[in-house]
């Protein structure tokens, strides 16, 4: 778990009031979204782009998209009226890094108006390798990568198409690409001192034996949290694994496999897939309050 006396004292320096990586301090820090970052360059078989990236959100959201500018007049304006927000995080509503301009453009102009906040970004990692330059330079703190398997056969099954440098890639070579990207991505942070997070989403059948293989493999490149979330299937959200349609693992199968990849690593347990311009404590979710109308209305 993530506890003080499980982590290495410089990694809990660093991670002690953010709600996500400490499950002590997501009772009493508070996080944000802003949801700046439309687009995608992957396809995962279990999103539905009417809805938020669903590899951090509950399915079925669907967040109100802003301009950097209005992200940061969003993140003052919650920063004044919630203390305790300690972090901004950009997970969409599609990858981060399939919209570099509008992400780093919205971290900057945070990093100079609020130098306070700690800032994280969340990716599928497709473009992660490209951008650990300025991934240092803008003074992100964390880095969440959703890896569902390390194999491409399995990886096959759960996207059916990357587009990787002006190329759409199909199958197991898409899926033999985007794995590389991740790990690749995922040792070049880790070299570069930036902690990261692997997400990975749990689909019975198709990767959940399969995810043990994946906390090994991210283990050994330098995550220091996994968290295996479930998947959350509602057919309307767009889970298209095959005719009979795909069910979500059970409550005590996630268990057992959290408890099967725990003592490798820390595990996380507490996530509970927020939406996109989430704004709060983990599990209370103000995102209402904190409308982009209410917010340009108080100039
Ligand atoms: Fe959807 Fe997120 Fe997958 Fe992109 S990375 S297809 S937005 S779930
Ligand atoms: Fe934290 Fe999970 Fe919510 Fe992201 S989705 S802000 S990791 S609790």
């Amino acid at each position: 778990r993530t506890r003080q006396g499980d982590l290495p004292s410089e990694i809990w320096e660093k991670v002690k009031n953010h709600p996500c990586y400490s499950e002590e301090a997501h009772h009493h820090y508070a996080r944000m979204h802003v949801a700046v970052a439309p687009a995608c360059n992957i396809q995962c078989n279990y999103c539905n782009r009417k809805y938020d990236c669903a590899n951090e959100s509950r399915p079925g959201v669907v967040s109100e998209k802003l301009t950097p500018e209005q992200a940061v007049r969003k993140v003052l304006v919650v920063a004044t009226a919630i203390p305790q927000m300690t972090v901004l995080g950009i997970a969409g509503p599609g990858d981060a890094l399939a919209n570099p301009a509008k992400t780093f453009k919205t971290f900057e102009l945070v990093a100079k108006a609020a130098p306070d906040i700690k800032l994280c970004l969340s990716t599928n990692g497709l473009a992660l390798p490209d951008h650990i330059d300025t991934i240092v330079r803008s003074r992100i703190d964390h880095v969440t990568i959703t890896i569902n398997a390390i194999d491409p056969e399995i990886g096959a099954k759960i996207y059916p198409w990357i587009f990787f440098s002006h190329k759409r890639y199909t199958g197991i070579d898409a899926a033999r690409i985007l794995t590389d990207r991740q790990l690749q991505g995922l040792e070049m942070l880790s070299e570069r001192g930036i902690l990261c997070k692997v997400n990975s989403v749990m689909i019975p059948h198709i990767n959940d034996q399969h995810l043990v293989e994946v906390n090994k493999a991210v283990k050994a490149r330098g995550a220091f949290l996994h968290n295996i979330m479930p998947l959350i299937s509602a057919p309307e959200h767009g889970t298209v694994f095959g005719l009979n349609g795909q069910r979500g693992p059970t409550a005590q199968e996630l268990k057992t496999l959290q408890d099967a990849c725990e003592g490798k690593m820390n595990m996380m347990r507490h996530c509970r897939q927020c939406r996109a311009d989430a704004v709060g404590l983990i599990g209370e979710d103000r995102s209402a309050e904190f409308s982009t109308d209410q917010i340009m209305k108080m100039g």
